[in-house]
C-alpha cells in the first residue's frame, strides 16, 4: 500500500465514523419508547413499534460497525494494516477503500463462510 492510498483510506475510516456516529444518534432518537398515551391510532402505533424494531436492529449493526472502525482507526498506522490476519497477504485496496475495516482478504472470508 502506498502512503497516498493509505492517507486516502484514512480520510475514508474518519469519514465514515463520523456518518456512522451520526446515524446512530438518529436512530437512537427513532429507537426511543413509544408512549402508551400518545394520540396514534391503533395501526399507526403498531406500525411504528415495528419500525422501531426494524430501527432497533439497524441501530444493533451500526454500534458494532463503529466499533470495528474504531478499532481501525487505532490500527491504521501499523505496518501490519491492511494484512489478512489468517494468510497474511496484502488485502486488495479496493476492498479496503468498501470495507476498511476488513481484517481478512476475500479468498479466507470465503474459505470462512464455507466451513
Ligand atoms: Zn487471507
Amino acid at each position: 500500500m502506498t502512503s497516498v492510498q493509505k492517507d486516502t483510506l484514512k480520510t475514508i475510516v474518519t469519514q465514515l465514523y463520523k456518518d456512522i456516529t451520526e446515524e446512530i444518534k438518529e436512530l437512537e432518537e427513532k429507537t426511543q419508547p413509544i408512549a402508551p398515551d400518545c394520540s396514534l391510532g391503533r395501526l399507526t402505533r403498531l406500525d411504528a413499534m415495528q419500525e422501531k424494531s426494524i430501527n432497533e436492529s439497524i441501530l444493533a449493526k451500526a454500534r458494532i460497525r463503529l466499533k470495528k472502525i474504531q478499532f481501525t482507526l487505532d490500527k491504521i498506522d501499523h505496518e501490519d494494516y491492511g494484512l489478512c490476519t489468517i494468510c497474511e497477504e496484502e488485502i486488495p485496496y479496493e476492498r479496503l477503500c468498501v470495507m476498511p475495516e476488513s481484517t481478512i482478504c476475500v479468498t479466507c472470508a470465503n474459505e470462512r463462510d464455507k466451513s
